[in-house]
């Protein structure tokens, strides 16, 4: 069932929306060579619980952080360990959730350590500007494959690193945006993609929320779960991206919740927002 929120509600997932934000900008800001991901982990609770928040992940499921970091190839759910060592070249995927009076926000980047081969820098660059382009699809009044189309679309025009080769982009499948409110994962899906018979999905309607986010990999799409039960990682084991927002729809544009100044900046550049007043 889709949930529908009211004004007051959504104010809520704003908080909500803004813990996370800033949390994935101290950890942005943190990461290092050198440092462990449980040291990100720590991070995250300490600034999620200093903000008198309630980080999502932990015990979902049975999910043992707050955060999860998934580095190189491993695509998303990656749990932080003590063992895992962030070393200059890596991209370290970091997603993060809040609980702000029973309302989520859920965010993620993908952040470059150190010395960052090209092609990897490329894979981020095109997943973040994906992710943008499909809130920016979204409008009052849309559908929701909208967004998945601009996702996709966005991705296809942009040139692999090794096209040359026969190289191009996998749009993983398997793992999808989603509503999100009272509880974390919510209908409906959102897709990275365009399905052949799918559906134009519901329409976009105030107080309505969804979390998108794109997962790219360098090489084939294809995924497979870790023995441990949760790290999602690229069967070829290239590179992966992943970026996610949280957004809501207002008479302006989107409005996206997980982000500190709201999408302004990045909305405005691709023409997505109504001149103020
Ligand atoms: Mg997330
Ligand atoms: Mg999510």
């Amino acid at each position: 069932m889709i949930q529908i929120k009211t004004d007051a509600e959504i104010a809520l997932m704003r908080q909500a929306g803004l813990v996370v934000g800033r949390t994935l900008e101290k950890l942005r800001a943190a990461v290092a060579p050198g440092m462990t991901t449980a040291d990100l982990d720590a991070i995250a609770e300490e600034s999620i619980r200093g903000e008198g928040a309630i980080p999502s992940f932990q015990g979902y499921r049975g999910f043992p952080a707050c955060i999860c970091t998934s580095v190189n190839s491993e695509i998303v759910h990656g749990i932080p360990s003590a063992k895992a060592v962030i070393r200059s070249g890596d991209v370290i995927s970091i997603d993060c959730g809040a609980i702000v009076e029973g309302y989520h926000g859920d965010a993620a980047v993908t952040v470059p350590v150190g010395d960052v081969q090209p092609d990897r820098l490329e894979l981020l660059r095109v997943t973040e500007e994906s992710l943008w382009r499909g809130i920016a699809a979204a409008s009052l009044g849309g559908r929701l494959i909208d967004i998945s189309r601009s996702i996709e679309s966005y991705i296809r025009s942009q040139p692999h690193p090794r096209a040359a080769a026969g190289g191009s982009w996998g749009i993983v499948e398997e793992y999808v945006g989603h509503g999100i409110g009272t509880e974390m994962h919510q209908d409906p899906q959102v897709y990275n993609y365009v399905g052949r018979r799918m559906a134009k999905g519901p329409e976009l309607v105030r107080g309505l929320a969804l979390a998108v986010e794109p997962m790219v990999n360098l090489g084939s799409r294809a995924t497979r779960v870790l023995e441990d039960g949760w790290t999602v990682v690229t069967q070829d084991g290239a590179p992966s991206a992943h970026f996610e927002h949280t957004f809501t729809l207002t008479e302006r544009g989107p409005w996206v919740l997980t982000a500190v100044d709201g999408g302004e900046a990045r909305l405005s550049a691709l023409g997505a927002l109504q001149a103020a007043g």
